[in-house]
């Protein structure tokens, strides 16, 4: 029996290749856009398209309304934003650029985990993953730049793994995701990775992923990350 697997941005960028790599496996792909004009060639292939902009809690509450008690297997939060103009040095950072980025990158992946773990819980996958970035880690940072998207990558990983140690009783593992450098619109053409190896890496890591993974920084390689 095919698994559900729900993505949000999966309008392009890795997104959209995880969605088309469970959609090659055969999985039942739940796509969330801003635009599902965006989703039109995924729609054709299978998938079933839901709008979402991730910082509105009004879609974030349709959406849970929509799916009822649906299970989902593997919610994937995706949708993310590098946040921020220029190189986000102390000079320079903007505000509200930042609350942005926060709303986005931080808060979105813990509402939308908020308001389907009823179906997360009530599906045979019960895993959740939050796609990070190496850049989130303390331990590697060795830059004054990006602060950021660094610090909602941190935020977004201790997100995780409040969210791992709430809901690992009721055996839902929850993990942040680095997917690689990826030539995507935010990783730019010189990227090491195509979002075709990182969608096949995350979902590896995804769906091998065993119970004592749970709550750790993970890539799209199963590397461990140090926080
Ligand atoms: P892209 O810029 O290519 O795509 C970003 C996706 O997020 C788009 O689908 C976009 O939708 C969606 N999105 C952004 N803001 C919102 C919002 N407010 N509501 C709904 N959807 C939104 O980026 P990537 O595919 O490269 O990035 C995906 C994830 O991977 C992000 O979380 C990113 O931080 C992370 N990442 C990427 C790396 C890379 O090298 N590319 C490296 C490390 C982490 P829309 O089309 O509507 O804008």
């Amino acid at each position: 029996m095919s698994r559900t697997i729900l993505i949000t941005g999966a309008g392009r960028g890795i997104g959209r290749a995880l969605a088309e790599h469970y959609l090659d496996k055969g999985e039942t792909v739940l796509a969330t856009a801003r635009d599902t004009g965006d989703l039109a060639d995924l729609v054709e292939r299978g998938a079933e398209a839901f709008e979402l902009e991730v910082t509105d809690q009004n879609q974030i509450d349709r959406l849970a309304a929509d799916l009822g008690d649906r299970p989902i297997d593997v919610l994937i939060n995706n949708a993310g934003v590098i946040g921020g103009k220029g190189p986000q040095t102390l000079s320079n950072l903007n505000q509200d650029d930042w609350a942005e980025t926060m709303r986005i990158n931080v808060f979105a992946p813990f509402r939308i985990t908020e308001a389907l773990v009823g179906n997360i819980t009530a599906s045979a996958g019960k895993t959740v993953a939050i796609i990070s970035s190496r850049m989130g880690s303390i331990d590697q940072n060795a830059s004054s730049e990006k602060i950021v998207y660094r610090t909602s990558k941190a935020a977004v990983n201790q997100v995780a793994k409040a969210l791992h140690n709430g809901l690992h009783s009721q055996g839902v593992k929850v993990v942040p995701l680095h997917p690689g450098w990826v030539a995507t619109d935010m990783g730019g053409p010189g990227a090491a990775v195509t979002p075709e190896d990182s969608a096949r890496g995350l979902a590896g890591v995804i769906d091998n992923l065993r119970q004592d993974q749970s709550g750790r920084f993970w890539d799209y390689q199963g590397q461990e990350l140090p926080w």
